[in-house]
């Protein structure tokens, strides 16, 4: 095994996932499973192939390519908002995509036309959160743009996202303004939008047993709940009905040695342009491990050995009290972490580290 290794259990996130379809599916709406969190694997999405998720869905076209080159058999969706520059290859790998500027959409147009190619566009509208979307005071100009689209470029319906930019919790008031957008959109053009995409997994899936989402949201974009088990805008985070132990970070331990806990000397900033305050609290046993901020998310970690406390980090090391650890810890040691979120991005993007997928 090679050391710092990101462990995932491909098992347990597919039955994450399946759970997930079963209980929106019984509110009649459809999932698109997001991959962007692990950098979409094909050792993932090909398992994913088989749910009932209605696509697979990821930020990145490279990764898309990826998954159109293997064949897996699901639509594909780009769920970030396109590059002008990758439009061509968005509407030749992807099934869906996401879109909120016009002169993006006729681009596309011209693209589809060329290639007599299909595509079909979810219409991001902005309720607040401030990252993507159309302003609802545009609505007309998008109706304009809309009903002069010819049928290979198919607008499928509308996407709404919170809690990514401003950290902005949905509540069933943001929601029925998304829907009366849709529908208010739907009248200016004449036509029935098929998906009403009401956003991701903050406070959807907690909230799917208390008829929380208007009925016309028919669709939402999963990513942390199926692969974490967790909704990072809540608390607490955990979602009780999906298993969290999905995935581990394991790293080796370099160096293991008794030192201060105080530094000696004044102190100013860190590599990082941080000034880290530490508590005395005399000579502690501490461990460095082969783990850096080049890896992963310190902040994201929980040490799932016990007695081993996180202190800090700097690029390639990673420093752990190790004083109340039961029992010899010794150099080449492997000790294991749990990451959340940002953790996973980061350890799932670091060429620096490993990735082992297991069917458990
Ligand atoms: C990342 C992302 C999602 C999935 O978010 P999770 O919080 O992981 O469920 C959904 N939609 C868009 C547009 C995204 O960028």
């Amino acid at each position: 095994m090679t050391y710092p290794v990101l462990k995932i259990r491909t098992g347990k996130i597919i039955r994450n996932l399946e759970k997930i379809t079963e209980k929106c599916r019984k509110h009649s709406i459809s999932v698109w499973g997001v991959t962007k969190g692990l950098s979409c694997p094909l050792e993932l999405a090909s398992r994913m192939a088989d749910t009932q998720i209605a696509a697979i869905a990821d930020s990145r076209m490279a990764n898309l390519q990826r998954l159109k080159d293997a064949g897996i058999q699901k639509p594909l969706a780009l769920i970030r908002i396109p590059m002008p520059s990758e439009l061509p290859a968005v509407v030749k790998y992807a099934d869906y995509s996401v879109v909120s500027e016009i002169s993006t959409i006729n681009r596309m147009r011209d693209i589809c036309l060329q290639e007599r190619k299909a595509h079909n566009i979810l219409l991001m509208v902005d309720m607040g959160d401030l990252r993507e979307g159309f302003w609802p005071s545009e609505i007309e100009a998008v109706a304009d743009c809309v009903s002069k689209l010819p049928p290979l470029l198919r607008v499928a319906g509308i996407g709404v996202n919170f809690a990514c930019a401003s950290g902005v919790i949905p509540t069933q008031e943001h929601l029925q303004r998304f829907v009366n957008f849709g529908e208010e959109l739907e009248r200016l053009c004449g036509y029935r939008l098929d998906s009403f995409s009401g956003g991701a997994t903050t406070q959807s899936l907690l909230s799917l047993d208390c008829s929380f989402l208007p009925e016309r949201i028919n669709n939402l974009r999963i990513g942390e709940g199926y692969l974490l088990g967790t909704d990072s805008g809540s608390q607490p985070k955990e979602i009780p009905w999906l298993e969290q132990d999905t995935m581990v970070i394991e790293a080796e331990v370099v160096e293991v040695r008794r030192k201060p806990s105080k530094p000696i000397g004044s102190t100013g900033r860190d590599a990082f342009g941080n000034t880290p305050v530490f508590a005395d609290r005399g000579t502690r046993l501490r461990a460095i491990l082969a783990l850096g901020k080049q890896d992963i998310h310190i902040q994201g970690l929980t040490p799932l050995d016990a007695g081993i406390e996180i202190i800090t980090a700097s690029s390639d090391h990673l420093l752990v009290d190790a004083e109340a650890y039961p029992g010899v810890i010794s150099t080449g040691q492997i000790l294991r972490f749990r990451p959340d979120y940002p953790a996973m991005l980061a350890a799932s993007t670091s060429m620096y580290v490993a990735k082992q997928y297991t069917d458990d």
